[in-house]
């Protein structure tokens, strides 16, 4: 029997709950496959919250997720909180639950399933063996720099700074430096060298730190010729690392390629094992209650919480190897369906998966 992980799981607001469960149940299943234990803290997070504590982060959740070895997190916010001032909005509390847990990446994966291939806008021969993570840094750059306005030669003048340290660039670095290690180990470190002097900077630490990981094979790509390859040779990457901004755009256009919001899992890690997973995708609030949403992107975050917190490789594998031969069999949430009179609802898509299960 291995050791029990505690789980914080944060369903939230909309389809979350929805999808969340399909999740558990997933991981119930690899407790019976795979002598797995888990134990499960639920907590409040996003607009429930704010309707019954009066915040998006409630400390006793932020106190769940910090005794706990990972969070399985749904999604938050909907239409009822969107007029609500900043403090009061469920989004104020994702920014505030990554920055009180210290997560400082976040970690997409991009992978293309073979009978899903119609569902993107690219030619089924360009995405062929399409399988990687865009690895974005978090906490620094030109989103938290200094921001201000003045009074310029030409009148008013607004000011964006970027700056990264050593320390920030290192870290997630060797993050992405260790997730190559455990796949095909390739890494694209992606920057803008000949015009950015912080990715001068990011790119002297790169080649710095690069000899310490001698198996995983390194190319610095420009970040314009990284959204160009991204379209053209998405199958040769396999980890992309960059900066946040840069990061924040690649990672929805890497997303893009498998064409469906509802496949797509993240990650978000700090120092150690510890890390918040959760799919990519909101709370729909267009089909939430309805119990049509698609529980895929969550399940395949479970596989991603095995494989990057536990090194749980086989049950992570299994996760993924169950998905996808419910895929091949033809089984379809609305989302993914080209017949949507044969789309199936998102408890019966979770049932397939875990009987799918081996
Ligand atoms: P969304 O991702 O919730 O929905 C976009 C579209 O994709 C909708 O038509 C929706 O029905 C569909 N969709 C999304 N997930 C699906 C799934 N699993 N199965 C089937 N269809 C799915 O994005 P949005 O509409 O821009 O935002 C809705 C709310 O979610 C907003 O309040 C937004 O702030 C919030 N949001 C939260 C997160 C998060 O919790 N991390 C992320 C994005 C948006």
């Amino acid at each position: 029997m291995a050791d029990v992980k505690k789980i914080a799981v944060i369903a939230g607001d909309g389809i979350g709950p929805e999808v969340v469960e399909e999740a558990i149940k997933v991981m119930k299943k690899t407790e019976e496959l795979y002598g797995l234990s888990f134990e499960f803290e639920h907590g409040l997070f996003g607009g429930i919250a704010i309707d019954e504590k009066g915040t998006p982060l409630p400390d006793e959740t932020l106190e769940i997720c910090k005794r706990s070895d990972a969070v399985l997190l749904g999604a938050v916010g909907g239409p009822k909180w969107d007029s609500n001032p900043k403090e009061l909005r469920p989004e104020t509390g994702l920014l505030g639950i990554r920055k009180a847990l210290g997560l400082f990446s976040n970690i997409r994966p991009a992978t293309i399933f073979d009978c899903l291939k119609e569902a993107s806008t690219l030619k089924p021969e360009v995405l062929e063996g399409t399988d990687l993570i865009v690895v974005r840094e978090l906490t620094g750059g030109i989103y938290f720099g200094e921001k201000f306005r003045r009074e310029g030669e030409h009148g008013e003048e607004a000011v964006d700074t970027c700056v990264y340290n050593a320390v920030e660039v290192e870290r997630i670095v060797r993050q992405a430096f260790e997730i190559a290690q455990k796949r095909r180990k390739k890494l694209a470190s992606v920057d803008k060298a000949n015009v950015l002097e912080t990715s001068r900077l990011w790119r002297e630490v790169v080649n710095r730190i690069a000899p310490e990981y001698p198996d995983v094979e390194l190319e610095h790509v420009l970040v314009d010729n990284c959204a160009m390859q991204l379209l053209r040779r998405p199958s040769s990457f396999d980890v992309i690392v960059t900066e946040n901004m840069f990061g924040d755009i690649l990672s929805d256009e890497a997303a893009m390629l498998t064409g469906s919001i509802g496949m797509l899992s993240s990650a978000s890690l700090g120092e150690g094992a510890f890390g918040l997973y959760e799919p990519v995708h909101g709370s729909a609030p267009d089909i939430a209650g309805q119990g049509i949403a698609n529980p895929i992107a969550t399940i395949l975050s479970v596989a991603l919480m095995y494989r990057l917190t536990f090194g749980y490789e086989e049950a992570a594998a299994s996760i993924e190897e169950a998905v996808k031969a419910v895929l091949d069999a033809g089984h379809r949430t609305g989302d993914i369906a080209v017949d949507k009179s044969q789309a199936i609802g998102t408890t019966a898509m979770g049932d397939l998966i875990v009987a799918a299960m081996k």
